[in-house]
């Protein structure tokens, strides 16, 4: 099946996707951080920004919740940009994880310690990467890099900053755990308190989308045209969040889906980066078993298989496949006439 490109076909698809998911009131509130237990359940927010900038809204696509998780991807994507890839794949690795995104014991068994830059262990060490004594300084370096991505400032909600501040023990633990095996880069403290504020930024579905577009674009704005990050920062993030951005159920929507980076967060964010295509901001606080926004997921596969180039590519493929037997039949046909 082709995608029909019109705005309104695509207006339409993302309205009826949102009608069919907004009733599904399972899932919970993260209430590990204090402050998030108090998210509104029933928000829900949907956007698609293509790579030629065009905007898709429905719902409370301009409400915001607490980036979380999803903040990790800018702090890696900046690593592989400023620092090369060469040096986030030797500092942090990428490897697969079959445990929860803050586990101890994935630091302890997991052979690099830090795993991947989307789970806890990696991303506080990929935050470590820009440490500087000047703490405002280090701040300010994490922070503003996720403006660049959304193109306006980003606002920090500062009673999830307060509360997970409050709350990071696990992360504290963390983060000694990987200096006692000479894979954290920085102050622990100092680090610790920056990676939580850079959780605490807010962001509506808007502007994950937005964000997730630049990735999709290989790297540039998808409505300033200004070049945000290189190609090459680009793709190995794109790759590298392949498998690994939505903690276990990744493995389940890459097959799902067909090959398209995603990530989520605790505050019931989720961004999809469909490569060449646009981006898709979900917002929607209630969370499965695993982390993962659940509104954030149904309505994220049907539209990403929707979106998804590769689909159209099949597509093509499985039509010339049929022109090719026709082709082949009547061929047939007049060779035995002959
Ligand atoms: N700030 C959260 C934490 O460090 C982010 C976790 C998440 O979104 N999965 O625990």
């Amino acid at each position: 099946m082709y995608m029909n490109t019109s705005n309104e076909h695509i207006q339409a698809f993302i309205d009826k996707v949102y009608k069919k998911v907004k009733p599904n009131k399972s899932g919970n509130v993260a209430t590990y951080i204090p402050q998030l237990a108090k998210a509104d359940p029933n928000l829900f927010g949907i956007c698609f920004v293509t790579c030629d900038g065009r905007v898709f809204k429905a719902g409370q696509s301009n409400k915001t919740v607490p980036i979380e998780s999803i903040s990790k991807v800018f702090s890696a994507a900046m690593a592989a940009d400023e620092l090369g890839v060469n040096v986030i794949n030797e500092k942090i690795g990428n490897m697969g994880s079959s445990l929860p995104f803050n586990s101890v014991i994935g630091a302890v068994l997991t052979p690099t310690h830090t795993i991947n830059p989307f789970v806890n262990q990696g991303a506080i060490a990929t935050t470590s990467l820009f440490y500087q004594k000047n703490k405002e300084a280090f701040r300010k370096k994490i922070l503003s890099n996720m403006d660049k991505y959304a193109g306006r400032k980003l606002s920090l909600n500062k009673p999830v900053y307060k509360s997970e501040g409050a709350t990071n023990s696990t992360n504290m633990a963390l983060s000694y755990l990987l200096k006692s095996f000479d894979r954290f880069y920085g102050d622990v403290d100092d680090t610790v308190d920056v990676y939580t504020s850079q959780c605490s930024v807010n962001v509506s579905a808007e502007d994950l989308a937005t964000m997730a577009c630049v990735f999709a674009t290989g790297g540039v704005h998808p409505h300033s045209g200004d070049r945000i990050i290189s190609k090459n920062a680009a793709k190995y993030t794109y790759r590298a969040l392949r498998g690994e951005g939505l903690y276990e159920y990744s493995a389940k929507w890459d097959t799902d889906v067909g090959a398209i980076s995603a990530k989520s967060g605790v505050g019931g964010g989720i961004f999809i980066i469909i490569k060449g295509v646009g981006g898709i901001g979900l917002v929607s606080p209630p969370l499965d078993k695993m982390g993962n926004s659940v509104r954030g997921i149904q309505a994220g596969t049907i539209l990403a298989k929707k979106f998804n180039p590769l689909f159209k590519a099949h597509a093509t493929f499985c039509k010339n496949k049929k022109t090719r037997r026709k082709k082949h039949k009547k061929n047939k046909k007049t060779q035995r006439k002959v």
